[in-house]
């Protein structure tokens, strides 16, 4: 009988690829995915160190799980109990130390290595391996399955990038996933083929720090972001492109030309700012100031007029104050976002702002964060508003919740519910949006005198 693995994922879409690749790495030990942690005889949990009381999060979860492990042993089957990703390379002994239940802690560079780390736990070591091995993970893991890539449905991520040499002040990546690395270019686009095979339509390039992509080319020099989604846009069965997450510095200008000329390329792009202070800015280590973050999404916006954009922000950073802090609201109605993600400042130890002067309350932060969400959310409620009537390409992925309902999403990732035939997921068709709700549009198919009148929306109008 195969045993059943449950992966519970925290954080960012690198860590939903590294989930998958860990479940590929163990299938063929004969380990199957389960939605259900009671029933599972591998519980993995990749773990996310960006937010706040990310370690404390993980260890009650652990207590959660020592008890399903405990009842398993009751019952005499046994549970094996695994750490990943981010916590995991920065607190490894910690987590070995505090936590019993734990059979093994692997880092995110490492799991590539997760049989031989299974090994020696079944041979009654607790194992750990937060290392930055010389080999190369993508080498070692293996493709999964044709019917384990269509499982995962229509939009898939190819990891191209990983690591971060920015070293913000406030963030632990660099420590956790290291130097920026790149991948070389005929390896992803051999995963891009593979997957376009098994009918995935929409891929999003990933990367923590995506766009300062500079992997090798057949021409063995280094290649741009830009040059390689101009590569992948040509593999046959690709109608979608996206990548995430970016920098603001390396919006160069191939990748601003592929945006101009790519029609794969969705007009959607995620460029964190963080703030829009340029004292905070500086505090934060970000290299780039409030009139070049604008100055680049004019150079964007020029190239692709649809184009619509989201971002990051934290509050509250050490020295934020008032007139910093309106900088930052003035910033977010001048660029007029389709949506933001923003979250107080916290510390993450052995991060430089720990030690900075002039930490902000924390009922200071609570009340930023109030009034950024709610400009923010003013933003996206108009954004949505606007697709009222338009026609969009939709990309159907999945059934709906209800009979005879498809789900897809518009170029601008925007849920949308028709009621169309299951046979369709996977294409992508024109939809009229004829509702609009908070979350989610509804539309029905255009008829084919629509279908050339497909248009995009006109970010920030
Ligand atoms: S750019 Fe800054 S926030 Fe982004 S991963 Fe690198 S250090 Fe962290």
């Amino acid at each position: 009988m195969a045993k059943k693995l449950f992966i519970k994922t925290y954080g960012c879409q690198m860590n939903v690829y590294d989930s998958a690749r860990m479940a590929d790495v163990l299938a063929p030990l004969g380990f199957a995915p389960t939605d259900r942690a009671g029933d599972a005889d591998m519980v993995i949990l990749n773990t996310c160190h960006i937010r706040e009381k990310a370690a404390e999060k993980v260890y009650s979860e652990l207590g959660r799980i020592r008890l399903i492990k405990a009842a398993a042993a009751r019952d005499g089957r046994r549970v094996m109990v695994a750490v990943a990703g981010c916590v995991a390379q920065a607190e490894g002994e910690e987590i070995i130390r505090r936590a019993p239940s734990v059979d093994l802690v692997v880092g995110p560079q490492s799991y590539h290595r997760l049989p031989a780390l299974l090994a020696r736990v079944e041979r009654g070591e607790r194992a750990i391996d937060t290392e930055f091995p010389v080999d190369d993970k993508f080498d070692a893991l293996k493709a999964p399955s044709r019917e384990a890539t269509r499982k995962r449905g229509v939009s898939a991520f190819v990891t191209v990038q990983e690591g971060c040499d920015k070293f913000c002040t406030f963030c632990v990546v660099p420590y956790t996933r290291g130097a920026e690395t790149s991948r070389p270019v005929a390896k992803i686009l051999a995963e891009a083929e593979r997957l376009a095979d098994a009918g995935v339509r929409e891929i999003t390039l990933i990367g923590q720090n995506v766009n300062a992509y500079h992997g090798e080319g057949p021409d063995g020099r280094a290649w741009t972001l830009g040059r390689l989604l101009h590569r992948i846009a040509d593999v046959p069965g690709v109608a979608r492109l996206r990548y995430t997450t970016s920098h603001p510095r390396d919006m160069d200008a191939s990748l601003t030309a592929a945006h101009r000329d790519l029609k794969a390329l969705m007009p959607y792009l995620h460029l964190p700012v963080q703030s829009g202070s340029d004292r905070i800015l500086a505090a934060m280590n970000r290299r780039h100031t409030r009139a070049e973050y604008l100055d680049t999404i004019a150079r964007v916006r020029a190239a692709q007029p649809a184009i619509a954009f989201s971002s990051d922000f934290i509050v509250g950073f050490p020295g934020e104050d008032e007139a910093d802090f309106c900088a930052t609201l003035s910033l977010v109605d001048e660029v007029a976002y389709a949506g933001a993600f923003s979250f107080k400042y916290s510390a993450r130890p052995g991060t430089p702002a720990v030690e900075m002067a002039d930490q902000v309350p924390e009922d200071v932060k609570s009340e930023r964060l109030q009034r950024l969400q709610h400009a923010i959310d003013r933003q996206q409620a108009a954004f949505n508003a606007r697709s009222f009537g338009r026609t969009f390409d939709v990309l159907f992925e999945k059934p709906g919740r209800y009979g005879g309902q498809v789900v897809g999403r518009s170029p601008y990732l925007q849920p949308v519910q028709v009621m169309a035939d299951a046979a369709m997921i996977g294409e992508v068709m024109p939809v009229t949006i004829t509702e609009v709700s908070a979350n989610s549009l509804f539309g029905t198919l255009a008829t084919a005198s629509h279908a050339h009148q497909s248009v995009l929306m006109q970010a920030g109008g």
